[in-house]
């Protein structure tokens, strides 16, 4: 997908607060640091666009942006972060869960999970949410990278297998090398026009 634009739209938490349901929206999820926000600025092609979850501030709100003018793209908020307040962790899974229910313009979910890690009891319960939804799902496991070649086969495997999805359900992606973007966006360019 070409880029031609990519801006940063707004901040919210509440439903009163989302941006307008003029556009169809896809969004991303995974724990802190999983990489989410590198994956967001490589896709975009805008390093520093969206900011990652070691820096306090925007990253407990869903923060939407827009792209090409054609569609809206929501970092969700990272999971599993220790060092947010317990305030903020109970209010996480309800601020989800609201915006998975009520937002009409969502098309897909993509959930990025970490090459080198079994999924933790909250990716579990974030697909076990988007299925409750029936929200169409992207999974991509990202930092492939950080894994030699021969390996990946059996990481991937070991990840399937955890979230009861085939191994093809998988996409493999590498901010660094870059690789799967394409692979996500052939992805992405089906849910929003199905
Ligand atoms: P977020 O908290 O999910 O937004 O994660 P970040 O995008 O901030 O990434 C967390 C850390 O992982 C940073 O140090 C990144 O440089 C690193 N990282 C993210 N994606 C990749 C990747 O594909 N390969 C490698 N090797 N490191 C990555």
């Amino acid at each position: 997908m070409h880029i031609k634009s990519a801006e940063f739209l707004k901040s919210a938490v509440h439903p009163e607060h989302y941006p307008e349901e003029s556009l169809p929206e896809i969004a991303f999820a995974g724990r802190s640091n999983v990489g989410k926000s590198s994956m967001i600025n490589c896709l975009l092609g805008r390093r520093g666009l969206v900011r990652t979850s070691s820096t306090p501030g925007r990253t407990q709100l869903l923060n939407f942006f827009t792209v090409n003018d054609a569609f809206q793209l929501v970092d969700l908020p990272g999971y599993g972060f220790a060092k947010v307040p317990l305030a903020v962790k109970r209010s996480w899974g309800p601020m989800i869960r609201t915006y998975l229910e009520k937002r009409r313009s969502l098309r897909c979910v993509v959930l990025i999970l970490d090459i080198r890690r079994v999924p933790s009891e909250e990716d579990l319960q974030f697909l076990d949410w988007l299925e409750e939804y029936e929200i169409p799902t992207i999974p991509v496991v990202t930092k492939a990278d950080k894994v030699t070649r021969g390996r990946r086969r059996d990481h991937l495997k070991k990840i399937a297998e955890a979230c009861a999805l085939p191994v093809e359900a998988f996409t493999l992606f590498s901010a660094t090398s870059r690789e799967g973007r394409e692979e996500i966006w052939g992805r992405v360019a089906e849910a929003l026009n199905p």
